[in-house]
């Protein structure tokens, strides 16, 4: 299985452009634009397709209407790209999703209607009059059918590594579609609570749309808290007993060729005033009820906010599981150790040094005032356990700055060794042949 090249020093470069603008491009010169992005070290960098303003930055043979009309070179974006592409570094295609000003006035047919029956738009202004692309346009509309056009044509031409969705948020939308839609699921278009409801179903279905996450989305769960119970892969480290999930999920079908991991278990009921128990949430009512957990290829789905959960009640398990579908995705990742959840590990190689260095970072801070977590006191570790994926030959290890040798050893395509103490911060370097 491959394994992603991701990339941290990235620039979002940010390119709405007006076209009443001129000269778009006109001192471009492709060598130095990515030579000085190299120089800068950057390795990733998002760049436009279409911007807020509705402009094409590539030469488009679909819409050739919305290249921007002072686009000079007309390929501006493809000599990017593969500059970019000569100099190693990643292209993130950035697109708009809500906002295109172009749209707005040639159909503003598709435009989002707020609640009280006016143009929806972030800053509560009018396009008409008043300066902004924060007009919102409505994916229900026929909008979504130019979208897939337009990130279709730019996907099929111009080569890439990742997509940029931008301003792609839920928005409340009474228009004629959504009315439809509403009425469709027997939901009131004059309420706010169905309309809210609505727009968190028609944000699921406009991301499955677009990424195929391997789950059709139905609605919010029947119950919660409900339970998952861990089973096989997913559930390794945890007993496979009922786990509450605090916090309401999704409520979805597994597609054909998607694999359900894990079943969400229902409670006896949902705690309202006509039934609760106890304190808390109801107990299991041990009855597998819905998906919990979906793999489809190489996505991993979870119909419950975990991360939140993790943020608010730090569920041990919520993380365990957030692991292991991460080892199912991932299984050789670049750096391993056997230490506490306190230590910051990160692995830098210096291509032309011809080494990579092991970070191991371990203070701990701990939340002794209102307002500030402080860091008082270093702790140290001893015997540490490392182990580093051999992409590459490693003649030699050492500790730096110490510049002692450490004794390895290469097994299963991994070189590991043992750190004998990390005092707060302790670098490795392993010199590669
Ligand atoms: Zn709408």
């Amino acid at each position: 299985m491959s394994v992603p090249d991701i990339r941290y020093r990235q620039i979002h470069l940010d390119f709405h452009t007006s076209e009443l603008v001129e000269g778009v491009g006109r001192a471009f010169d492709a060598e130095q634009f990515a030579q000085t992005l190299e120089k800068a070290r950057v390795n990733s960098i998002n760049l436009f397709s279409r911007c807020h303003h509705g402009m094409l930055y590539y030469d488009s043979k679909r819409f050739p209407e919305r290249v921007h009309p002072h686009l000079n070179p007309r390929d501006l974006l493809k000599q990017q790209v593969e500059a970019c592409h000569r100099h190693n570094i990643h292209v993130n295609l950035y697109v708009t999703v809500r906002w295109d000003l172009y749209t707005v006035h040639e159909h503003p047919e598709w435009i989002a209607i707020d609640e009280n029956g006016r143009y929806s738009n972030l800053e509560k202004k009018d396009f008409f009059f008043e300066p902004g692309f924060y007009t919102n346009l409505c994916w229900n509309s026929p909008y979504r059918q130019f979208l897939k056009e337009q990130i279709g044509e730019v996907l099929e031409t111009i080569p890439f590594e990742l997509v940029w969705f931008d301003a792609s948020f839920v928005v409340e939308c009474a228009c004629q579609h959504c009315k439809a839609g509403m009425k469709a699921l027997g939901l009131d278009p004059t309420q706010k609570k169905d309309r809210v409801a609505y727009s968190y179903r028609a944000y699921w279905d406009f991301v499955r749309d677009m990424s195929a996450l391997g789950v059709d989305y139905k609605g919010s769960a029947p119950y919660s808290p409900d339970f998952i119970k861990p089973a096989g892969k997913i559930g390794q480290g945890l007993p496979p007993a009922e786990h509450v999930m605090y916090l309401k999920g999704a409520w979805v079908a597994a597609r054909e060729g998607s694999e359900v991991l894990a079943e969400a278990i229902e409670p006896i009921f949902n705690r309202t005033f006509e039934h609760f128990t106890s304190h808390a949430h109801s107990p299991s009512s041990g009855k597998p009820g819905y998906p919990a957990i979906v793999k489809n290829g190489r996505t991993i789905y979870f119909i419950h906010p975990i991360f939140t959960m993790y943020h608010t009640h730090a569920p041990r398990w919520c993380k365990q599981l957030f692991l292991n579908a991460l080892e199912m995705l991932l299984p050789e990742p670049v750096l391993k150790h056997d230490g506490p959840s306190t230590i910051l590990a990160t692995l830098n190689h210096q291509a032309a040094e011809h080494r990579q260095v092991v970070h191991l970072l371990h203070y701990i801070p701990e939340r002794r005032s209102m307002t500030l977590d402080i860091i008082e006191d270093v702790i140290p570790l001893y015997q540490l356990k490392v182990s580093v994926r051999a992409d590459h030959e490693v003649k030699s290890v050492s500790l730096v700055p110490q510049s002692v040798p450490v004794p390895f050893d290469v097994r299963d395509g991994r070189v590991e060794f043992v750190v004998p103490k990390v005092n707060g911060h302790q670098m490795v370097s392993l010199a590669l042949g």
